[in-house]
């Protein structure tokens, strides 16, 4: 037996997402990515003398709605408090934050692990505001206070994640119903959603916690996993050789593939923590939790167990039609358009099986720029036979790129499929004439052969002929010459 397989890791995660408000948390600068440096600033966020801070009501009721979500209690009451410390990036010297008293606590997020459904405990979601940005250029120092002062939610989760794949999972989790609820974009690379793990390892059966090192910042959802794996390691290794896991901040870095320690618990800042004295206390009525729980959106593992229940598709269908809130409402959109005439998983494989390759190669195109009713136009000119599979699909395309109608593209490219039986049987009488020697194999047996007789017919109707007229027609023909008429 691996020495590894006698200790168990616990791992409990603290995230921090930015909330997608128009203006920050406690003055009326935007709340946008990407201005001028030192553009959307004001003299609370400058933290200028005299200035004092405002709670946004939008901010908390996002903050809100994520709880919600999140089946975290809402407390009628919470504080603001002062978490102190230095750095340039701050201007007040202290963010604002919530300490003892957030605006919700104990909760849960169920994830899919290979051994099936987890609670992962929520430990608490509290409302607190981002500080700026240091930009290093050469020796030189600048720094970016357009994100001072921005929302964030902090989601504390108890130590219940036991590897690194359920970190991931319940990462993936947490973010998707994030971003569905619009409460936050969920972008890790620009630093909307980022993550500080906790780790720590303990022989199998020892009820205590073991020791643990917290790995800061890590910016995508492969170097979560990669992070912790290795910390895993290295700790499991220092227990091994009659060492202690000391408790630290650590970094990753990910060209290494390893961590490194930040600041050790010795340097830990000591944050003298006390409540807000610009602020009033955050007092929740239960009219406004009640608004906020209505006008939550349906969630996506809601939706998955819906389209399954109700729309009888695959679990795997499901999954890959709500990965995006967009895609999953598009689908929706398609569904109600439709009105019964094209079955929905005849829609639902639309989608999955061509929209969505095709918005893929497109890169980064995540939503669908055809109109849902557009969409369903040409779906139905193909399910109808008026143009055929393949013909479809360069018709998907062509709409893609100019942004054409199903209707304007078949006419003006002269798609339309050729089904009348007349003119099938005319290039079908052509094929046999240009192949004598194959349709008299084809006669004597060579069953193969069929199918070039079907591929020259489709090759002279450039893919327009309708393939069963096209099969009809041929074994009719074929029938005719075997019974002498022909
Ligand atoms: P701090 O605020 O100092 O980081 P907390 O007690 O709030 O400390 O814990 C932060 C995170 O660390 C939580 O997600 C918690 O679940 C996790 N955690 C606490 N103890 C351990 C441990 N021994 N091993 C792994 N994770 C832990
Ligand atoms: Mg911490
Ligand atoms: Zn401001």
């Amino acid at each position: 037996m691996n020495n590894n397989d006698s200790f168990e890791a616990v791992i409990g995660l603290e995230v921090h997402s930015q909330l997608l408000t128009k203006t920050k948390m406690f003055c009326p600068c935007p709340n946008v990515f990407g201005m001028e440096p030192n553009t959307a600033v004001c003299p609370v966020c400058l933290a200028l003398p005299g200035a004092l801070p405002v709670i946004n009501f939008e901010g908390v009721k996002l903050a809100v709605k994520a709880a919600l979500a999140l089946n975290i209690d809402i407390n009628r009451k919470s504080l603001f408090a002062r978490k102190n410390y230095f750095y340039p990036d701050l201007p007040k010297g202290y963010q604002i934050s919530q300490y003892l008293d957030p605006v919700s606590s104990n909760g849960y997020l169920n994830i899919q692990t290979g051994g099936g459904e987890k609670k992962i405990r929520i430990n608490r979601l509290h409302i607190e505001e981002d500080a700026g940005k240091l930009i290093h250029i050469g020796n030189q120092s600048y720094v970016d206070l357009n994100r001072a002062g921005t929302p964030l939610v902090e989601i504390v989760s108890e130590p219940d994640i036991n590897s690194a794949s359920e970190a991931a999972a319940y990462l993936k989790a947490l973010r998707e119903t994030l971003v569905y609820l619009g409460v936050s974009d969920g972008n890790m690379e620009e630093g909307s959603f980022r993550c500080d793990a906790n780790v720590s390892v303990r022989r199998k059966g020892d009820p205590r916690l073991g020791t643990r090192a917290e790995v800061k910042n890590v910016n995508s959802f492969k170097f979560v996993e990669k992070a912790i794996e290795y910390e895993i390691e290295r700790q499991i290794d220092v227990v091994l050789s009659g060492g202690k896991v000391i408790q630290e901040t650590r970094l990753y870095d990910s060209k290494e593939n390893i961590t490194r320690p930040m600041r050790g618990k010795e340097d830990a800042h000591d944050y003298r923590y006390f409540e807000e004295p610009d602020l009033p206390p955050l007092i929740l009525s239960e009219e406004f939790i009640s608004e906020v729980k209505n006008s939550l959106t349906e969630l996506p593992a809601v939706k998955r167990g819906r389209y399954v229940s109700e729309y009888k598709l695959t679990e795997y269908d499901a999954e890959v039609l709500t990965q995006d809130k967009d895609i999953a409402h598009y689908f929706e959109d398609l569904i109600k358009e439709n009105g019964g005439r094209v079955g929905i998983k005849k829609l639902a494989n639309w989608i999955i099986n061509e929209l969505l390759s095709e918005l893929k190669a497109r890169e980064g195109e995540g939503r669908s720029p055809i109109k849902a009713q557009d969409f369903l136009e040409l779906i139905t000119a193909v399910e109808s036979g008026s143009i055929n599979r393949n013909t479809g699909k360069t018709v998907l395309a062509e709409m893609l790129s100019s942004r054409k109608k199903a209707g304007e593209v078949i006419k003006e490219k002269n798609l339309a499929q050729v089904s009348d039986d007349k003119g099938i049987e005319e290039i079908i009488k052509q094929a046999i004439d240009e192949n004598r020697k194959e349709f008299a194999d084809l006669i004597s047996g060579k069953d193969k052969l069929f199918g070039f007789f079907v591929g020259e017919a489709m090759k002279k109707t450039k893919g327009k002929a309708n393939p069963k007229k096209v099969n009809e027609i041929l074994q009719k023909n074929i029938e005719n010459y075997k019974s002498g008429r022909s």
